[in-house]
């Protein structure tokens, strides 16, 4: 006889947490299980910690509709936990005649889908936040802001736990079968120990294994149409010769499938330039170093005091995008299939999914508790 819980979320990235604790409240059995050794350790914690305002997406889209909920939900957490935050606002930068018309009509559609009360400021009012800026026009959105990510994931296990929720490490989930009173989940864990679980209800949160664990679960090929393009965003590291920011946040205007290389600063102030996009074929985090040039060309459209060695190599993450180089836009996909009652799968969860989560974990538990 196997074990039995209400809910079984594969994956403890900050969405598949998100999910967890939502349910934990609702539900009285709750497992999360995770292959690595911790939390975290996949998209969640190779992004650029930003609290997205939905800016850029179509209207009804659920990136749109999500980010934007999950805004004021991630604010809300940050206060209530003691996540480490700063709502920094941001600026988007116009350098040319061409991105200045882009601005415009990014403002308008900001306007109109609700994403903060943004304001286009002239060079000189840009050059008064940023000194060191050059642009033709800024964007100011103030409600983005910076997350410590470390921190929220670990408020999120944090509070799983006090709900009597579990969080399992070093586990796999092989396979996924329907049973009699919902799934059975087959795992293997890192000592090559095999288990089976009884699940009323799973949700597959498994980032860039999304798709994978969708076919292990015997969802028919049909009913999966999607496919996953992985797109590498790298980031380097500003030294402290780099010139000079204020505001942590300046972005160019979105391009090849990412939001620009833009410049962040992290909670502790460290500053970074990234990420690019690069569509590849395997997952590879390391940091190609001949990439420098590009990036303090790009960087430099904006901010041209900025030099090559003020750059070093630091981190990157992969994106698990749901169309390939020049493909456009692509939503969120929850799916709930009807051959599958009782399961969700969660594809294609690139950027806005760290300011999203929480608005998505309240919608998997509406649509499955
Ligand atoms: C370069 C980059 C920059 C980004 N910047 C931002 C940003 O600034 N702001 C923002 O809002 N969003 C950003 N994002 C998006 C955001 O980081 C992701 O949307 C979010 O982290 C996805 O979380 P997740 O839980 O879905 O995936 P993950 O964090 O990858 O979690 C999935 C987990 O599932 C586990 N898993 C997979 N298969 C199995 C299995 N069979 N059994 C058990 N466990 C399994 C994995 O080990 C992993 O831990 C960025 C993304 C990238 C790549």
């Amino acid at each position: 006889m196997s074990e039995q819980v209400d809910a079984v979320v594969i994956g403890a990235g900050v969405v598949g947490l998100a999910c967890a604790h939502e349910l934990s409240r609702r539900l009285d059995s709750v497992l999360v299980i995770e292959r690595e050794v911790g939390p975290g350790r996949e998209i969640s914690s190779r992004n650029s910690g930003v609290i997205h305002a939905g800016i850029y997406y179509p209207k009804d889209s659920l990136k749109t509709r999500m980010c934007i909920e999950g805004n004021r939900l991630l604010y809300a957490w940050c206060e209530a936990h003691e996540v480490p935050h700063k709502h920094t606002g941001k600026l988007i930068v116009a350098t040319s005649a061409e991105d200045e018309r882009r601005l415009q009509t990014i403002a308008r559609h900001a306007k109109d889908v609700g994403a903060g009360e943004l304001r286009l400021l002239t060079r000189s009012e840009a050059m008064e936040q940023e000194p060191e800026l050059r642009c033709a026009v800024a964007l100011h959105s103030p409600t983005s802001g910076v997350v410590d990510v470390h921190e929220l994931i670990a408020s999120l296990v944090h509070e799983i736990k006090e709900a009597d929720g579990m969080v399992v490490y070093h586990t796999t989930v092989d396979e996924i079968r329907k049973c009699q009173n919902g799934w059975l989940v087959r795992t293997t864990d890192t000592t090559g120990s095999q288990m089976e679980l009884e699940a009323r209800r799973v949700i597959n949160a498994a980032g860039l294994s999304a798709l994978d664990v969708a076919a292990k679960s015997g969802l028919p090929e049909a009913e999966r149409p999607w496919r996953l393009y992985p797109c590498k965003g790298s980031y380097f590291a500003l030294g402290a010769g780099a010139p000079p920011t204020r505001n942590s946040l300046i972005y160019p205007l979105p391009e090849g499938g990412g939001l620009g290389v833009h410049i962040t600063a992290d909670i502790s102030g460290a500053r970074r330039a990234g990420p690019d996009a690069e569509f590849v074929d395997t997952i590879d985090y390391s940091v190609d170093e001949s990439r420098l040039e590009r990036f303090a060309d790009a960087v430099a459209r904006y901010l041209p005091a900025i030099r090559p060695e003020h750059l070093t190599p630091d981190y990157s993450g992969i994106r698990p995008k749901l169309v390939g180089p020049g493909g456009g836009f692509a939503d969120f996909v929850i799916a709930n299939p009807s051959s599958q009652p009782g399961i969700v799968h969660l594809i294609g969860i690139e950027s806005p999914g760290l300011t999203a989560a929480l608005a998505i974990g309240a919608r998997v538990s509406d649509v499955i508790a």
